[in-house]
C-alpha cells in the first residue's frame, strides 16, 4: 500500500487525549481584560500620530511594531484624551512612561549585545480612588501600543502559591493572554490593582509578614526573573508538557520567560496616605521654621497625595526595595459632576453609547437631553464610586425600559431630566400614551398567531374582533406575550381539531368567547358531537 494512502486504522488513543487537552488549554478560563482583543498590531505604520491598532493584524505585525515603536508621549496622551476625561497629568506621566519603556525594548532588539543593564524600568504606581479611570486609562494605552495585557487584584496574592494566587500566575495569564506566544507576552502589560491591601501593617506593632512576602516576590518579578511557564497547580499544563516530552522526545524547548521587558503598573486608593504625607509636611514645615502648617492641613485629598514621596510609602507599609522599584508616580483626581456629564457628552465609547446600541438592538431610538445628562452626572458623584456611579445611575433609571419597550410599539423616546430622577412613573406615563397604538399591534399578534397555526397544521382559526380583544385582555392582565397565552389557551387544540377534521371535513374554526373561556371543556364537546355527527351521517 501507497505511505500516503489513507488508512483505516483506528485513530490513536495517545493523539487523541493529547487533542482533548490541546482543546481544553485553549478554553482554559484566562484573566484577559476586555480591550486586548485587538492586540494584534496596528495597521500600516503611520508617520506620526497614534492609530488604534486592527484587530487582524498578526503576532509578527505587533513584534514588528514592536521592533519600531516610533510614538511620542503626545501621540499616545492625544489618543487617550479620546477616550480618558480630565487626569491630564496622569496622561502625560503615563504617556513618558510608555515611550520610554518601549524605545527602550526596541534599542535592546535592535543591539541585543549593547543591552543597558543600567537601564531601570519605568514601572508606574498610579494613585486615585475608585472610578477615576485607572484600569481604563491602562487598557486603552496597552489597546494603543498593541501588546498583551493583563490585570489582578493584589489581595488573590498569597506568598506561597498556597490556597491562593502566586504571584507569578500573573506572568502565565500573561502569556494566555497572548494566546500563549511567549515571545510576544514579554513585552506585555502587567496591572496589579489594590497594591494598597500588601502593605505590612507596621503601626500595629509587629510587621505583618504575608504583605511583606508578596512585596519581595513582585519586587523579583517587577526587576527581572525567568518564570517557569507551567505552575504548580497547573496540572493541564502539566500534563501537556508530559505529552509533548512522549510524542517529541524533547523537553518543551522554551519553559520559562524574562520579566525583564514586562511593564508593571500598580494602584490603589491609599485612603490614609494623605495623613502620612501632611504629618511629614507639617513635621518639615515647623523644622524649617516655616508657617505653612495650617496650609498643608487645609490642602485636599488629592493635592495632598500629588506630594507623595518614597519615605511616605515606606511609613505606609512598603519594603524601600519594593517602593524604589516603582519610579514612576501618578495622582489621579476625583471626577465632579462636570467631569462626569463630560465623560458622558465627549468620551468615545462611553458608557451612554453602549445603552444607546442596546436599545438600537429592539429597533429603538433613545434620545438623552442635555437636562438629563446633568441629571445622571449628579446622581452619579453623589454615589462617591467615580464613573462607575454612572452605571449604577443609568441602570435604575433604564431597567424596567429595556425590559418593557422592545415588546413595544415604542420605537423612539427621550430620555430627560424626569425620567431619571421617577423612571417608573416615566414609563407608565409613556404606555399608557401608547396603549391604543399597542393594543392594535397586539390584535395584530393575535391574527400572526392564527397564521404560524394554519401554517403549521393546515387548520384555519377565525378570531372575531371579540375574542381576539379577550386574548390581548388576558395578556396584558397577566403581564404576559399575546403569543404566551396564545400557546397557553389553545395547546391542545391541534390534535382535537384534527379529529374533528377528519370526522366532518371541516377545516375553519371560530374561536368563541365560550372557547376562550374553556379550552378543554369546548373542545371535548366539539371532538364528541363531530362523532355523534359522523355516526349519524353514516346510519342515514
Ligand atoms: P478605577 O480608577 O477604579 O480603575 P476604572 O478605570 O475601572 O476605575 O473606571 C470604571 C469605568 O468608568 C471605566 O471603564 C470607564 O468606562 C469609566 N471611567 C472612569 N474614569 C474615566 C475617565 N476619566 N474618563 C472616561 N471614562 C472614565
Amino acid at each position: 500500500m501507497n505511505d500516503s494512502e489513507p488508512t483505516n486504522d483506528p485513530p490513536n488513543p495517545f493523539e487523541q487525549i493529547q487533542r482533548q487537552f490541546e482543546e481544553m488549554f485553549k478554553n482554559a478560563n484566562v484573566t484577559v481584560m476586555p480591550g486586548t482583543e485587538g492586540m494584534f498590531g496596528m495597521q500600516a505604520e503611520p508617520e506620526t500620530g497614534a492609530e488604534e491598532p486592527s484587530a487582524e493584524d498578526s503576532k509578527e505585525d505587533v513584534l514588528e511594531r514592536i521592533r519600531q515603536f516610533h510614538l511620542k508621549p503626545r501621540d499616545v496622551k492625544d489618543y487617550l484624551d479620546r477616550f480618558v476625561i480630565k487626569q491630564d497629568e496622569a496622561k502625560r506621566a503615563m504617556a513618558v512612561a510608555m515611550c520610554d519603556h518601549y524605545n527602550h525594548v526596541r534599542r535592546c532588539l535592535e543591539k541585543p549585545e549593547r543591552a543597558d543593564h543600567s537601564y531601570a524600568k519605568q514601572n508606574v504606581i498610579l494613585l486615585g480612588p475608585t472610578g477615576v479611570g485607572k484600569t481604563y486609562l491602562m487598557r486603552t494605552i496597552s489597546r494603543l501600543i498593541g501588546v498583551p495585557y493583563v490585570k489582578a487584584d493584589a489581595t488573590k496574592f498569597s506568598e506561597t502559591g498556597y490556597m491562593g494566587y502566586d504571584v507569578e500566575d500573573i506572568v502565565r495569564d500573561l502569556v494566555k493572554a497572548a494566546d500563549g506566544d511567549v515571545e510576544l507576552a514579554q513585552y506585555g502589560i502587567i496591572y496589579i490593582d489594590e497594591i494598597d491591601k500588601i502593605a505590612s501593617q507596621s503601626t500595629q506593632g509587629s510587621k505583618d509578614v504575608s504583605g511583606r512576602g508578596v512585596q519581595v516576590n513582585l519586587l523579583k518579578l517587577m526587576e527581572e526573573s525567568d518564570v517557569n511557564l507551567l505552575g504548580q497547580g497547573d496540572m493541564m499544563g502539566q500534563m501537556q508538557a508530559m505529552m509533548e516530552m512522549q510524542r517529541t522526545g524533547n523537553a518543551q524547548r522554551k519553559n520559562t520567560i524574562s520579566t525583564r521587558h514586562m511593564l508593571f503598573i500598580v494602584s490603589g486608593a491609599f485612603m490614609t496616605m494623605p495623613e502620612i504625607i501632611r504629618k511629614r509636611l507639617n513635621t518639615s514645615a515647623i523644622g524649617f521654621g516655616h508657617v505653612d502648617a495650617q496650609q498643608n492641613q487645609t490642602m485636599s485629598d488629592p493635592e495632598t497625595l500629588k506630594q507623595v514621596e518614597t519615605k511616605d510609602f515606606v511609613e505606609f507599609g512598603y519594603e524601600p526595595e519594593f517602593i524604589g522599584r516603582l519610579p514612576v508616580r501618578v495622582g489621579f483626581d476625583p471626577l465632579d459632576t462636570g467631569d462626569l456629564e463630560l465623560i458622558l457628552e465627549q468620551a468615545e465609547d462611553n458608557i451612554l453609547s453602549k445603552y444607546i446600541e442596546d436599545f438600537e438592538g429592539y429597533g429603538i431610538t433613545a434620545a438623552f437631553e442635555g437636562d438629563a445628562l446633568h441629571a445622571i452626572a449628579s446622581r452619579a458623584e453623589s454615589e462617591g464610586t467615580g464613573a462607575r456611579g454612572l452605571m449604577t445611575v443609568l441602570e435604575n433609571a433604564l431597567r424596567h425600559f429595556k425590559f418593557e419597550l422592545p415588546s413595544t410599539v415604542v420605537k423612539e423616546f427621550s430620555v430627560t431630566r424626569e425620567m431619571i430622577e421617577a423612571p417608573d412613573a416615566v414609563l407608565i406615563r409613556l404606555l399608557e400614551e401608547n396603549k391604543s397604538a399597542q393594543q392594535s399591534m397586539e390584535l395584530e399578534e393575535v391574527q400572526q398567531f392564527a397564521a404560524r397555526f394554519h401554517a403549521q397544521h393546515d387548520l384555519a382559526l377565525i378570531f372575531g374582533d371579540a375574542s381576539a380583544r379577550e386574548v390581548v385582555r388576558q395578556a396584558s392582565e397577566s403581564g404576559r406575550t399575546v403569543y404566551t397565552i396564545c400557546e397557553r389557551l389553545f395547546k391542545d387544540l391541534p390534535y382535537g381539531l384534527k379529529l374533528i377534521a377528519q370526522h366532518t371535513g371541516k377545516r375553519e374554526f371560530d374561536v368563541t368567547a365560550e372557547l376562550i373561556d374553556d379550552p378543554d371543556g369546548v373542545l371535548s364537546r366539539m371532538v364528541l358531537e363531530s362523532y355523534r355527527g359522523s355516526e349519524t351521517t353514516e346510519e342515514s
